[in-house]
């Protein structure tokens, strides 16, 4: 793989066959940025993702077209692994810029939609609920019920999302021509993420069954958020560690070659990464039902849990985001049968069985 630093800092790599990538920054965020990719189609170029919506990531996304021969307006397509801002987040502008379609899965389209149409104020309300329901202290729904009243409301990413227009259908080719891209379904990081298999010999005769854009579902070092993506009108119980585990299996059984990962690098062994993962949630599940020895409202769970700094000092988002990832964990062990809720609450407290 031919790694290039252009003058501008942009940074552009070829990884043969008509497959580049463009590092694409995250503004204030450890990930540091999304590689987005550019694939090659007989009508014009196609892009695996578009990177977070902000002037500096938008300038980057275009030099790095222009490094790499091409330009904004020549974008033909855009698919989308799933609806995360540091994905979809440049969609929209480059479907003013180009006309390109965008391609998403429709559970993503889905909450795309939802997020668009409801009331900011609405959707804070719901949080303060759900979290109080799972145990959160009182100050720290303080600053998202100060947040309400507040103006700051606007700026809460994917408001002004793009509205995908085209369907990303699991197990189906992706109408593209002159190449063979199959979306897989791989639920789990999001409701609607997909992976997308490009179905074509290695350039550099990597051996195995073609490579795989994987988003954030496969990622060569962090395990991805398993969260609760839920619709407030939809009182179906999800399992999304469960529907994880499940996606991790199929691209594990796919023996791809090599992995384009939408953070991070490239890498091979697919497998035996889907393998560390699926080893690393077995341990992790049995490490909660350890703790639940005695009973423990999700909040005191994830206050509980290994994350990678101590509980006092990951901040306020992220809190809230982990208290979504021991639910996540809870919901499995009951599935599994091996913890249930007690009777009584609100809050709602588990323990195991
Ligand atoms: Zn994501
Ligand atoms: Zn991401």
């Amino acid at each position: 793989m031919a790694q290039v630093t252009h003058g501008t800092g942009t940074r552009v790599a070829d990884h043969g066959g008509g497959v580049h990538s463009i590092r694409v920054p995250i503004p204030d965020n450890p990930l540091g940025h999304t590689l987005v990719h550019l694939l090659d189609t007989d009508r014009g170029p196609v892009l695996i993702d578009t990177g977070w919506d902000d002037p500096a990531s938008w300038d980057t996304l275009v030099a790095g077209l222009t490094a790499l021969g091409t330009a904004v307006s020549d974008i033909h397509g855009v698919v989308i692994t799933h609806h995360h801002p540091d994905h979809h987040g440049l969609s929209g502008q480059v479907r003013e810029a180009s006309g390109a379609w965008i391609a998403m899965h429709e559970a993503d389209t889905a909450i795309v939609r939802r997020t668009r149409e409801s009331e900011p104020g609405t959707w804070l309300d719901y949080l303060v609920r759900k979290l109080a329901a799972v145990g959160a202290p009182d100050d720290h729904l303080a600053p998202l019920r100060a947040a309400r009243g507040g103006g700051r409301l606007r700026t809460l990413p994917g408001l002004r999302a793009a509205l995908p227009d085209r369907e990303i259908v699991p197990g189906e080719l992706l109408d593209l021509a002159g190449r063979k891209l199959r979306a897989v379904r791989t639920p789990g990081h999001t409701p609607g993420h997909v992976c997308l298999h490009l179905e074509e010999r290695h350039p550099a005769g990597l051996v195995g069954n073609g490579r795989l854009f994987s988003g954030d579902h496969l990622l060569p070092e962090i395990s991805p958020h398993i969260g609760l993506y839920e619709d407030p009108d939809d009182t179906a119980v999800t399992d999304p560690l469960g529907d994880y585990l499940a996606s991790l299996e199929r691209i594990g059984r796919l023996g791809v070659a090599e992995v384009l990962p939408a953070h991070q690098h490239a890498f091979t062994d697919a497998g035996g990464r889907a393998r560390e993962l699926l080893d690393h949630h077995k341990e992790r599940l049995s490490g909660l039902l350890a703790l639940l020895a005695t009973p423990l409202t999700p909040w005191q769970l994830a206050e509980r849990m290994e994350w990678n700094r101590p509980w006092e000092q990951i901040p306020h988002g992220s809190r809230s985001i982990a208290v979504s990832e021991a639910e996540s964990h809870l919901r499995r062990l009951v599935k599994l049968g091996r913890a249930e809720a007690v009777p009584g609450g609100p809050p709602v407290t588990y323990i195991a069985v």
